[in-house]
């Protein structure tokens, strides 16, 4: 069976990473979405286990000391990690990989794994984003000043990606996001294994 291939999704705080991941994860199949832990407090609705592994600092700890994380960072005053092992089996299964994480995290796998492919989304404007993270309703103003601060510098980092989508029209963003998944599945070296058989009987 051929590898899966690695993608990450990066995005200011409110640009529409999390309803667009969720969204193509029910339009594709062969898709596993890494659940990261964090130290940050839960949000009313958030699922232990589904949104994130929510876990102490000394637990974060215990995991980047026995080498648990493929990448942490510190973001926003909490950190953030993905686990080693969860996206190492999904991959050698063959499955596709999302890492929802920041740009931090986007160099640190960048690094690791140079076939990934790195996906940055930009919200249609500062006005917008901002209100789209005060209609969520989860974050307290102090918080939202914040993200919108921090927002500017993660933005800066766009031109380290390898697809840039615009989160104007939610459908249309997602069919872009569709496109570049499909497209990499459609890769010669990605084909190969399916088609094997195939080629060798044409070429027979
Ligand atoms: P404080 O040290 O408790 O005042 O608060 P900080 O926010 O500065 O850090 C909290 C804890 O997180 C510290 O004990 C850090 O050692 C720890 N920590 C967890 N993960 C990381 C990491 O990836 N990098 C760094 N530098 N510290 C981390
Ligand atoms: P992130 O995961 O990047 O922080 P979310 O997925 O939580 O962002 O989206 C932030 C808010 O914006 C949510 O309330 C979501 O429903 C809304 N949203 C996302 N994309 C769009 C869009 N294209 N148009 C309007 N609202 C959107
Ligand atoms: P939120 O708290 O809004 O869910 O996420 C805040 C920020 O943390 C986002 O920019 C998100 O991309 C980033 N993030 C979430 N999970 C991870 C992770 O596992 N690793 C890294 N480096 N960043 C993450």
């Amino acid at each position: 069976m051929s590898i899966g291939t690695l993608f990450i999704v990066s995005a200011p705080s409110g640009a529409g990473k999390t309803s667009l991941v969720t969204a193509l994860r029910e339009s594709l199949e062969g898709f596993t979405v890494s659940v990261s832990h964090t130290t940050r407090t839960q949000r009313p609705g958030e699922v232990h286990g589904r949104d994130y592994f929510f876990v102490d600092h000394a637990e974060f700890e215990r995991m980047i000391a026995a080498d648990g994380f493929l990448e942490h960072a510190r973001v926003f005053d909490n950190y953030y990690g993905t686990a080693r092992t969860t996206v190492e089996t999904a991959l050698s299964e063959g499955q596709d990989v999302l890492l929802e994480i920041d740009w931090q995290g986007a160099r640190q796998i960048r690094s690791l794994m140079p076939d990934s492919i790195s996906i940055f989304i930009l919200p249609p404007s500062r006005r917008t984003l901002e209100e789209r993270l005060k209609a969520r309703g989860q974050d307290d103003p102090d918080t939202i000043a914040r993200r919108m601060r921090d927002a500017i510098s993660e933005m800066s980092h766009y031109s380290e990606y390898d697809y840039l989508v615009v989160n104007d029209d939610f459908d249309r963003a997602v069919a872009e996001l569709r496109s570049i998944v499909i497209a990499s599945r459609l890769r010669t070296r990605r084909q190969f294994e399916a088609c094997k058989d195939l080629i060798a009987g044409l070429l027979a």
